[in-house]
């Protein structure tokens, strides 16, 4: 094993104990899912990838699709034009508040689920299938490999996801959202049930951390201001509620989803993404908070910290 590799190990094995929390079990589906199952995965320059873990350990991505579809939607649309429709400031409430701005009904910022519908909604596309598919090839694109989505959980997820269908009728009667209120939200419904692996999350992460060149394939993905504006808006709400405390103490842009993902980057150095599926209160996972923690105390990752 080389020395980086123990370490992750070391790393996981140090939170493999915390067993607070629940998986989330307001989309019936994510509630099946084993909560002891953890995995921990890092890709640094010139895609070089070290994983350890369940490491073929797949899961949706839930709110980690959130960041990528909102590269897609600036590289579309341009800074000025999404920035109409969602804003860039932590709204400091969970991640599906029904909360939109006095006035303009503009949700706070992209990474709670207000936001992220609304970012959907600005994919060009014909009906649900269309949109999907680009978002499906930029996503895969950021992988490096093509993503497919697990059916059961869209099932799951469309079959009760009436908090955030009323979110999108709340969109529409602003004009947030022009076009069909069903194609905006099953579209995002079908991007939050793409399957992923850490290894995936973790290259994904790596593109932002490289300027939107995918280190393992080498493809440019999206331009370097679009991964830079992505990174900008994790930093301060790609946590939710906890955005600041995460600043604070791990001091990474990262974001997380209900089914226990946690990506995290490190600009310029690495993309960096852990898995295990009990939640905090803030819907975020434990032992990935922890893990990552760990990581960035060990390897003085705090971006804020003098090099
Ligand atoms: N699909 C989930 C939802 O909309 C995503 C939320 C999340 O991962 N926090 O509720």
């Amino acid at each position: 094993m080389d020395p980086i590799t123990a370490l992750l190990h070391e790393a996981l094995e140090g939170v493999r104990g915390l067993d607070a929390g629940a998986p989330a079990s307001y989309i019936p589906e994510l509630a099946n899912a084993d909560p002891e199952l953890l995995s921990l995965a890092v890709v640094g320059p010139h895609g070089r990838v070290r994983v350890v873990g369940d490491v073929e350990q797949d899961f949706t991505i839930q709110s980690i699709s959130k960041p990528f579809v909102l590269a897609l939607a600036l590289a579309d649309r341009g800074r000025d034009a999404v920035l109409r429709k969602v804003g860039a400031e932590p709204s400091g409430e969970p991640f599906n508040a029904i909360s939109l701005e006095a006035g303009t009904g503009r949700p706070a910022n992209p990474m709670v689920n207000a936001g992220a519908i609304a970012t959907s909604a600005l994919i060009p596309g014909d009906g649900v299938d269309d949109r999907t598919a680009r978002i499906v090839a930029g996503l895969s694109a950021f992988a490096g490999r093509s993503l497919w989505v697990d059916e059961q959980v869209y099932a799951s997820e469309s079959g009760t996801g009436d908090r955030n269908r009323a979110l999108a009728h709340l969109l529409r009667s602003y004009g947030v959202i022009d076009g069909s209120v069903d194609i905006a939200v099953e579209t995002y419904f079908r991007q939050c049930s793409l399957l992923v692996t850490a290894r995936d999350l973790a290259v994904m992460g790596a593109t932002l951390a490289f300027g939107g060149i995918n280190p393992v394939t080498g493809d440019r993905v999206v331009a370097e201001a679009v991964a830079r504006d992505v990174l900008s808006i994790m930093t301060s709400c790609g946590m939710y509620d906890y955005s600041g405390e995460w600043l604070l103490r791990v001091g990474l842009p990262a974001k997380s989803g209900v089914s226990g993902g946690l990506m995290a980057v490190a600009p310029s150095q690495f993309g960096v993404a852990a898995f295990s599926p009990r939640l905090d209160a803030y819907g975020n996972s434990v032992r990935g908070v922890a893990v990552i923690e760990s990581l960035s105390e060990r390897f003085g990752m705090h971006l804020l910290e003098p090099h």
